[in-house]
């Protein structure tokens, strides 16, 4: 290839992944031996430690002492993967960033593929899987759906069937490090940075080893989460309740006066009465919840706690990369 070096990152967030880790060192060396002459590229191997309990960190640095392309960055504690990822797009020093679990379930190989696209221009290079083996039919189900929902409310092309797994160019990953909101949803900001954005599918493999470490209950808040941090949609819904109601109520008002008015005095209707007190009361606490859900949220965006800490830290020298001119 005749086009200049380029530096690139790959970084990978991990929480207790000893079982993963010595797969991955491996399937990571033969790769950078490979793709960084083949591609021209100089090579950083950041692993951001979320707080691991097991021996997933003497791993690390055990690897990183024999390995001069390898950083890390160890936080306080788990913080979750999406500011662990934060984490690590803040520490990148290099031209490009890409983003890969632990676990294998995006291949490295892909890689090569990647930075072709990259060289060809594009900002950001995203995985898009083109199946999801070893995932329930829920699980599939809920994700199409959380999709639609979140796109049709954020009002934001959100691209289907991609994870975190995707190149970034240094315009993306600048973009990035200033939205530093406290409730991070990578997947939606992605697409809010815009860019040159191109997909390529792949086949997301099973874990190597280990389980994961998503439950329902995780990705129902990462759901909510995205929602409520792209949209004020839902703060609508009060006023389309508040204004059927108050439509309705006129309506059911005149028919009680026409039926005294035509049929005399009548007073019926405990039902009807605990009918109404309750569907108003159970509408007025769900309009409560999601205001009180948005005020939550800027409640923690005003703390401006950090988003992460870090507890220990390996990054190497940025000048050691040839930048390109
Ligand atoms: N991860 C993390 N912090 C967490 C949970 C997960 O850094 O609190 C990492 C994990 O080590 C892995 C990646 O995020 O590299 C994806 O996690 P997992 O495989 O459990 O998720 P799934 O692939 O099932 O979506
Ligand atoms: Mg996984």
């Amino acid at each position: 290839m005749t086009e200049s070096r380029r530096t690139l990152t790959v970084m990978v967030p991990c929480y207790n992944e000893q079982e993963s880790l010595p797969l991955l060192f491996e399937r990571m060396d033969a790769l950078i031996a490979e793709s960084s002459k083949a591609d021209a590229v100089d090579y950083t191997l950041m692993f951001v430690d979320d707080g691991s309990s097991d021996n997933t960190r003497p791993l690390i640095k055990e690897y990183a002492a024999s390995h001069p392309y390898a950083e890390y960055v160890f936080l306080s504690r788990n913080f979750g993967k999406e500011k662990a990822m934060f984490a690590g797009i803040e520490h990148t020093h290099t031209d490009g960033l890409i983003i890969i679990d632990a676990d294998l379930q995006d291949p490295p190989e892909l890689i090569p593929q990647m930075i072709e696209l990259w060289r060809a221009g594009y900002d950001d290079v995203y995985a898009r899987r083109r199946s999801r083996d070893g995932e329930s039919w829920l699980k599939k189900a809920t994700s199409r759906w959380y999709y639609d929902i979140l796109q049709r409310m954020a009002g934001i092309a959100i691209q289907k069937d991609t994870g975190d797994f995707r190149l970034l160019d240094r315009k993306c990953i600048d973009a990035l490090k200033r939205l530093d909101e406290s409730e991070r949803n990578s997947k939606a900001l992605f697409s809010w940075i815009g860019f040159r954005k191109i997909e390529f599918l792949y086949d997301r493999d099973k874990r190597a080893a280990g389980t994961t470490h998503w439950n329902y209950w995780k990705l129902f808040h990462l759901a909510m989460d995205g929602i409520t941090s792209f949209s004020t949609a839902p703060l609508n819904i009060a006023i389309w309740l508040g204004g059927i109601t108050s439509f309705s109520a006129v309506v059911y008002a005149l028919v009680i006066l026409v039926k005294t008015l035509v049929q005399g005095i009548d007073v019926p209707g405990y039902a009807s009465t605990m009918m109404v007190v309750l569907l108003l009361g159970g509408a007025q606490l769900l309009c409560l919840g999601i205001i009180g859900e948005y005020l939550g949220r800027i409640f923690k965006q005003t703390k401006g706690r950090p988003n992460y800490l870090v507890q220990e830290e390996k990054i190497n020298d940025s000048e050691q990369g040839t930048p390109d001119p």
